[in-house]
């Protein structure tokens, strides 16, 4: 059974490490947990800092910053006009609590106003109720939307990313958003080696990102942390040993993937590029500061 607790944060923008170069400055997520309930998901580890488990409670037991709307009208006054923000880096900004509890709209409405840049990473068709707001955000490329997609065999998303969209839905959402003149682009990532990553099913997924008409593609391939390591492939073997087993040999005791499966794939990957003709970057985001938006700061 699902529960939703109200949360009280002491703050909601959080700054990236010092040294780290994600091309945002702070990170803004509504919700903690996420009932897409992904296998792979690295954000899992954060709800043992609740006393939680990484398993099922991570996918259950959601919290909802109540005091979103407040913090973040404060927060907002205390950054630079450059500051860059995104929204989902740990847990889905639409997922389906999200369609009660209009957390991720509130925040937009507040970027919007502020006219500082942010970006939106999301699994989910539900950000197309929000095209109202985001539409002019986007048509003046103030914010930019990344649409995660892996792979396009249904099935094996049901495996590893059960609580989310089909993948043809979310790549729907790719062709609406783009539609609207939003800067839309999709997340390959993590690319899983045995499950989705072999050169027919890859060419499938980048002829499919093209003809929706993504502006750009990011890709990465799957990092096991210590916490989640024994978790995921609990969860991969009973459907697919044969993978399971390539990914320990591949993976050995390191968090990311054996030196020369990158390399292979990283070849296969610019010739896709190529075929495809995908950019690997988003198009460059501006503030759009007026005298009006001067008074958040
Ligand atoms: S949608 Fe994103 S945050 Fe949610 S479980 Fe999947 S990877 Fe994690």
């Amino acid at each position: 059974m699902r529960t939703i607790r109200q949360w009280q944060a002491s703050t909601v923008l959080n700054r990236t490490a010092r040294g780290q170069n994600f091309g945002f400055h702070y990170s803004l997520n509504p919700y903690r947990g996420c009932s897409h309930g992904c296998r792979y998901c690295y954000a899992r580890e954060s709800h043992a800092y609740l006393g939680l488990n990484i398993r099922e409670d991570f996918e259950r037991k959601l919290f909802a910053k109540q005091n979103l709307a407040q913090r973040l009208s404060a927060e907002l006054t205390r950054i630079g006009h450059d500051g860059v923000i995104a929204i989902g880096t740990v847990t889905d900004p639409y997922q389906p609590l999200e369609g009660s509890q209009r957390l991720t709209r509130m925040a937009i409405e507040l970027l919007g106003q502020s006219g500082l840049v942010f970006t939106i990473t999301t699994k989910s068709p539900l950000v197309e109720r929000d095209l109202d707001l985001l539409a002019p955000l986007g048509q003046r490329r103030q914010v930019a939307i990344q649409v995660s997609v892996i792979s396009l065999d249904r099935n094996l998303i049901k495996r590893l990313e059960p609580g989310a969209p089909p993948p043809r839905r979310r790549l729907e959402t790719v062709r609406r958003l783009s539609q609207a003149n939003i800067p839309v682009g999709v997340f390959v990532a993590p690319i899983i080696p045995g499950l989705g990553d072999s050169p027919d099913d890859l060419d499938a997924l980048f002829s499919a990102i093209h003809a929706v008409g993504a502006d750009w593609v990011m890709t990465s391939t799957t990092r096991l942390a210590p916490a989640l390591r024994e978790y995921f492939f609990d969860e991969i073997h009973p459907f697919d040993p044969k993978a399971a087993l390539q990914m320990r040999r591949l993976y050995g005791p390191r968090q990311y993937v054996d030196f020369t499966y990158r390399r292979q794939l990283s070849r296969l990957l610019d010739r896709l590029y190529r075929r495809y003709s995908l950019s690997r970057t988003p198009p460059i985001l501006r503030p759009h500061i007026t005298k009006e938006q001067l008074s958040f700061f």
